[in-house]
């Protein structure tokens, strides 16, 4: 029997009053992992009266002292980041070396959390009427929640978590169902860190528990990420609740090469893009649009890398990129790629129905070109989130920026250019919140927000740095006058 999950709640392991649950699996080998529960709304609810007794102390616990257990955390992960990595890996797919990746960044965002005693200060202005002076504090919201997806597993919950309980709240995270691995051993690890008990939960689950966290009046703001239709959806549920939300979704993020491109460089940068992470990151380059004579050498390199990648069980030496997460996946993905074909788009590299010894139920979809994709096909406007790369071509800049800015998406916008006066006129005129010159996967370290517009992005708060301190805080303003001092004659 595969070892059931447990949630945490109020400093202590505890099983899930579920009745239901799902198997996780490891996508590359098709074995169950573990057992995940679908925990119900009565988990959730002792979840966040927990955390609510333990609000009252812990926002009282000055500022210094809270960031201590952060402290202490980022030597524990940095200690058992391996063990991390290889969590990710077989729960996730990803390759080793992407999965150490990823805790980098969940390292960095807890050391930028760690600034919370500057971060979280407030603004006052001495005499703003006569004798009297106004001030502005920030105080925290109470407790809060972060849904997450698969895709991230190490990373993701590190965008809220340590700002949350940095800025004084409580925090409860529901992981993805498909990837719950990871979160229990972090858990284990904030266990060790010494946050006091119902500073941070988890609960698993589905459906029904994010339900249960959107509807619950003890929880005062939501964050989440996943999917844009998820996200629409939690944005509007959590709002009707008359909760912060900050939610991140979906993405098809367009590459502009244009001729002037140190091609080989934009080859190699795109085509990690594109298929790093089997094109599973809200950031990976799906789509690439090259600009007039850019596009015989651009498509002859990056067929050669999408033909020469590795693929395998990402733990093993030398594998490049790993399989999709799970068997609908490859099938919605292999779909896509049949439909773009029938569409009219020339299959350059296709990378269906291919088999790796002694993995050949794992769930691999081999890098996939299409070329002469229509800016209207499914192929060009769809996040197909698998390693497929639908390739366009304009004669001009100005049409290549046209072909970016018609998509309802806004994740992140990338060019490869040696021309600054390009460089600028992209940057200034794409409809992106991320943008990328010369780099492909454009993702803002942690102290920068993390930018997603139009269908990628609902809310106005972004993860990570200054936003999150303002998102996990309220503002208070103090307007203040002392008769003594007030009436005195100068
Ligand atoms: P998903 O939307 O299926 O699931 C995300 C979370 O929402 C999970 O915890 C899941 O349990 C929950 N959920 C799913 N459907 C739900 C529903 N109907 N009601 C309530 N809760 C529900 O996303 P995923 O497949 O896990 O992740 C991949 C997606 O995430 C991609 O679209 C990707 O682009 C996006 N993503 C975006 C960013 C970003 O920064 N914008 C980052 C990473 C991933």
């Amino acid at each position: 029997m595969p070892e059931r999950l447990q949630n945490f709640i109020d400093g202590a392991w505890r099983a899930s009053s579920a009745t239901q649950a799902l198997n996780v699996i490891n996508p590359a080998s098709a074995t169950v992992l573990a057992e995940v529960p679908l925990s119900p709304a009565q988990d959730v609810n002792l979840a966040v009266e927990t955390a609510e007794r333990a609000f009252i102390s812990w926002r009282r616990t000055p500022v210094v002292d809270r960031v201590q257990p952060l402290f202490k955390l980022k030597m524990l992960l940095e200690e058992h980041r391996d063990e991390l990595a290889l969590s990710i890996t077989d729960e996730c797919g990803k390759t080793l070396s992407e999965s150490k990746g990823e805790m980098q960044r969940a390292i960095e965002n807890v050391e930028t959390a760690c600034g919370m005693p500057t971060l979280i200060q407030g603004t006052n202005c001495e005499d703003i009427a006569a004798g009297i002076d106004e001030h502005m504090i920030r105080q925290p919201l109470g407790v809060v929640a972060a849904i997450t997806p698969f895709n991230f597993p190490g990373m993701i919950p590190f965008w809220f978590m340590p700002y949350a309980v940095a800025a004084g709240n409580c925090f409860l995270l529901k992981p993805s169902e498909r990837v719950p691995i990871t979160s229990q051993k972090l858990y284990a690890l904030f266990q060790q860190a010494d946050f006091p008990p119902g500073v941070v939960q988890l609960v698993n689950g589905g459906r029904d528990t994010v339900n249960a966290i959107l509807d619950h009046p003890g929880i005062r703001a939501v964050s989440f990420v996943g999917s844009t239709a998820t996200a629409r959806y939690i944005y509007s549920r959590a709002a009707a609740n008359g909760k912060r939300a900050q939610c991140q979704g979906g993405a098809k993020n367009p590459v502009v090469v244009m001729p002037d491109a140190d091609m080989e460089m934009a080859t190699r940068i795109l085509a990690d893009s594109a298929f790093g992470c089997a094109g599973q990151r809200c950031l990976a380059a799906s789509v690439a649009i090259t600009v007039g004579e850019a596009r015989p050498g651009f498509i002859e390199q990056i067929v050669a890398n999408a033909a020469n990648r590795k693929v395998g069980y990402g733990a093993e030496p030398g594998i490049e990129m790993g399989p999709v997460i799970s068997a609908e996946s490859k099938t919605r993905i292999e779909g896509l790629i049949a439909k773009g074909a029938s569409g009219g788009a020339r299959i350059l590299v296709d990378g269906r129905g291919r088999k790796i010894p002694e993995y050949e139920d794992g769930y691999f979809v081999f890098p996939t070109i299409l070329d002469d994709v229509a800016p209207d096909a499914e192929a060009a406007r769809t996040e197909i989130f698998g390693p497929v790369l639908s390739l366009m071509h304009a004669s001009t800049i100005e049409e290549a920026i046209a072909l970016v800015n018609g998509r309802s998406y806004g994740n992140m916008a990338c060019i490869f250019t040696t021309d600054g006066a390009n460089a600028r006129r992209f940057r200034y005129e794409v409809n992106a919140g991320n943008v990328g010159i010369n780099v492909g996967v454009a993702a803002p370290m942690s102290t920068f927000p993390f930018s997603g517009w139009g269908e990628s992005f609902f809310g106005d708060l972004h993860a990570q740095a200054q936003h999150s301190v303002e998102f996990f805080t309220q503002t208070k303003i103090v307007v203040e006058r002392w008769p003594r001092e007030w009436s005195r004659k100068f």
